[in-house]
């Protein structure tokens, strides 16, 4: 989709008085999805990133017309560009850190904004502190006006590196505060607070999900995770850089899996955070040799320096979500791997034929 078709879609926030026909038509888009009251509307906020762009399919999938906000620092078009044009598909361009205006009614919010991988979060400091505090407080703060309800987007980091394994809800965590990933968890535990704030003393229905490690289609190849970093590596023929000595674990979770999971929760009753992850726990090297196996690669596996804070262990207690939501995971590693690969080899290809979208690819825009 062109840039101009796709901005025939965009909702500007602020449109001019002597609006040309694109803007013409967005605003009738948009007209048309104000009117419509009948239909239930979630906004969600990330909505063109990894997981926020899966959340936008399942919710119009449920007959909800859905709000997309994002600012596309680490979100892109192209995970949502297929939702375009659709009546009940809107997207606004905009920070969510600003005050933000939605027309109309709202009956959810998912606020899933946040730059969300080590090395995004490393380049974008402040924004990630900026989302994870100003942006909830905004969020939560439009949730009370509409009297929607909330579901906030948190994370496995806010246990830091885990002194309990596997973690229940109930372990506090161990986290650095002036580490460089504290930016990241710090603002997620304040965003904790600040959601059990609004429900406690605004009476907000509101929901808390700590995500575990996510993998799936529309992750950005070169966002510096393990997965994508190893995917990329192996099908270039390239070593498959493992961090440390590869010893530390993580418990990785298929996109749709999760997406069920926040399904459930959203419309459980459940206030306190529950934890969503796969426990199928294994090793770094150990999955960096499943990515080798799987894509038939003859990359070396190299050892390079484990970045500081790096968790050494990782896997979700679901006694909780099993119990209350009648949740677990469905999909194996080999089969969401697939899945997943079969995604990535586009995304290299693309990157041969145009070598320039690999380098510009590699730094988060901001
Ligand atoms: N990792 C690695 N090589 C890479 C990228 C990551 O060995 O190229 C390691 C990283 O140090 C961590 C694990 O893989 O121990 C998972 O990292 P990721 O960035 O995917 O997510 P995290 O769980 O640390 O947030």
């Amino acid at each position: 989709m062109s840039q101009e078709s796709r901005n025939e879609y965009t909702m500007e926030i602020t449109p001019q008085p002597a609006a040309p026909a694109s803007l013409r038509q967005r605003s009738a888009l948009r007209d048309h999805l104000i009117r419509n009251q009948s239909m239930k509307r979630v906004l969600i906020t990330g909505g063109a990133g990894f997981l926020g762009s899966h959340l936008c399919e399942r919710f119009l999938s449920e007959g909800y017309a859905v709000i997309c906000m994002d600012n596309l620092i680490t979100g892109s078009l192209d995970n949502i560009e297929h939702l375009f044009g659709r009546e009940d598909f809107l997207f606004m361009n905009q920070d969510v850190t600003e005050f933000i205006h939605v027309p109309g009614r709202l009956d959810a919010i998912l606020h899933f904004a946040s730059p969300a991988s080590p090395i995004d979060y490393l380049e974008l400091p402040i924004q990630t502190l900026k989302v994870g505090s100003l942006g909830t407080h905004k969020a939560l703060g439009l949730a009370k006006a509409k009297n929607a309800r909330f579901l906030l987007a948190s994370t496995s980091e806010c246990y830091g590196d885990p002194l309990v394994h596997p973690q229940p809800e109930s372990y506090w965590g161990n986290v650095n505060p002036v580490g460089p990933r504290g930016v990241y968890d710090e603002a997620k535990r304040f965003a904790e607070a600040m959601t059990m704030a609004y429900h406690r003393f605004h009476d907000v229905q509101t929901r808390i999900i700590r995500i575990f490690n996510t993998y799936g289609p529309r992750m950005r190849l070169n966002d510096g995770r393990a997965l994508p970093a190893f995917m990329g590596q192996a099908m270039r023929g390239e070593p498959i850089t493992v961090f440390g000595d590869g010893s530390q674990t993580r418990s990785f979770c298929y996109v749709d899996d999760l997406v069920e999971g926040i399904w459930r929760l959203l419309n459980s009753d459940e206030p306190e955070p529950t934890n969503i992850g796969n426990p199928a726990e294994m090793t770094i090297l150990d999955f960096a040799k499943k990515v080798v196996e799987l894509t038939g690669s003859a990359s070396e596996i190299i050892f390079k320096d484990l970045p500081m804070d790096d968790p050494k262990v990782r896997q979700p207690d679901i006694t909780k979500a099993k119990s209350i939501l009648g949740w677990g995971p469905t999909v194996d590693l080999d089969t969401g791997l697939r899945r997943t690969l079969d995604y990535f080899r586009g995304k290299v290809a693309d990157e041969r034929d145009q070598p320039a979208a690999k380098a510009a690819s590699a730094v988060p825009k901001g």
